[in-house]
């Protein structure tokens, strides 16, 4: 199993000054890339490719042992190869038609993570064990940055990003061959209907994570960048915006893992099978079936942002829950949502009828009243026991 573990740095001020610098002549080197291409194939009609870029790598850092010369050569040539990645998309998207968007010059503030593909390349995971209190990891050019690591690392470290959030400096450590941690059996099985007043409801009744911290930072962050379209360019104030918001953007991406977290873990601990939505057919049946206007169940009546980034936490709450459930030895079943938000839990009568409001589910033909939620879940709790049936007498 691969994992990825992220650790808050604790940087001197000294190191926090030459981690910006270390990410910022990173970034030039990835701005400086897609440039050298387009001038190489104007002038002499020639393709320049990952190869040759790294070629020149070398030469650049000959020339500014000071500068470019003084991070890892390794880092660097990733960076390359991560603008090759979108080079390849990009030509990829024109191959098959679809409106290309050309790979980005990425403005300061919008570059990151600085990856060492390799421990032990220009970066050292773990690189004081003797000492006893603290945990440091070693970065070329940088120095030996304290960690706050709060949780063990497991498996083996393969890869070590920094990036910057906000004002925040973190590392990730992507792992291998990290062993399954399986849980006792539960002696239980759930469905669950993701929503928006809580990000889970499990066919039991239970409410998991009431994501409305996450709403309300999602409403200053919308503010904040209204706030942001109406200052001139170049200005200090405008600056002092964008910082705003991004720090508001990172205040979401930790609430929501945080979150994601949390109610996985719960459904992990309770569950032995869990069945939710398959969310790419749901993101489908969602947009068709609500407008601002007319909110289908799962449309914010904030709209817009608010609702895209309650949308992205149920995706980054899947990704987490499947994580888990591998690592727990829980079985995980995704299953198509169609009907299963009108469809009477008790007798089958699916009818738009059905669904009173928002909350509250009663049923035309038989009367069963629910709330509207855990009805949904336990009719998608019926469909993934139906298929996992399927699947085994098969
Ligand atoms: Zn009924």
């Amino acid at each position: 199993m691969r994992r990825s573990f992220k650790f808050l740095l604790r940087p001197t001020s000294k190191q926090a000054v030459a981690l910006v610098t270390c990410l910022e002549d990173h970034r030039q080197r990835y701005n400086a890339a897609p440039e050298h291409r387009r001038i190489a194939y104007a002038k002499a009609g020639v393709s320049v490719r990952y190869g040759e870029q790294s070629a020149e790598l070398k030469h650049i850092r000959g020339d500014d042992p000071g500068g470019q010369g003084r991070w890892s050569f390794s880092s660097q040539q990733a960076t390359l190869r991560r603008l090759d990645k979108a080079f390849r998309a990009f030509f990829d998207r024109v191959k098959t038609g679809r409106t290309p968007g050309f790979p980005r010059f990425k403005g300061r503030g919008w570059f990151d993570p600085v990856e060492w593909p390799k421990d032990g390349d220009g970066c050292r995971w773990d690189s004081q064990p003797e000492h006893p209190a603290s945990t440091f990891v070693r970065l070329q050019g940088v120095g030996q940055v304290r960690v706050n690591q709060h949780r063990p690392v497991r498996g083996r470290v393969k890869t070590i990003s920094v990036k910057r959030q906000g004002r925040r400096w973190y590392v990730v450590l992507s792992c291998e061959e990290v062993p399954a941690e399986p849980l006792p059996p539960a002696g239980a099985v759930a469905g669950i209907d993701l929503g928006l007043a809580s990000l889970a409801t499990t066919s039991d009744g239970a409410h998991v994570a009431d994501p409305r911290h996450l709403a309300a930072t999602a409403d200053r962050l919308a503010t904040a960048q209204r706030d942001l379209a109406r200052k001139k360019r170049g200005s200090t104030r405008r600056r002092k915006s964008v910082a705003r918001v991004a720090a508001l953007h990172a205040k979401v991406r930790r609430q929501r893992l945080d979150t994601a977290h949390k109610a996985a873990l719960a459904l992990v601990r309770a569950y032995d099978v869990i069945v939710h939505e398959d969310l790419r057919i749901a993101n489908m049946t969602r947009s068709a079936s609500g407008t601002i206007a007319a909110p289908g169940r799962n449309v914010a009546a904030k709209a817009g942002l608010n609702r895209s980034i309650l949308d992205a936490g149920w995706g980054v709450f899947l990704q987490v829950l499947a994580h888990k459930a591998e690592s727990a030895g829980r079985e995980l079943i995704a299953v198509n949502p169609a009907g299963t938000s009108r469809t009477c839990a008790r007798c089958g009568h699916r009818a738009k009828d059905n669904r009173v409001t928002q909350a509250s589910f009663a049923c035309t033909a038989c009367g069963h009243a629910a709330h509207a939620d855990v009805n949904a879940a336990v009719n998608i709790l019926r469909a993934g026991l139906a298929l996992r049936d399927a699947a085994q007498a098969a």
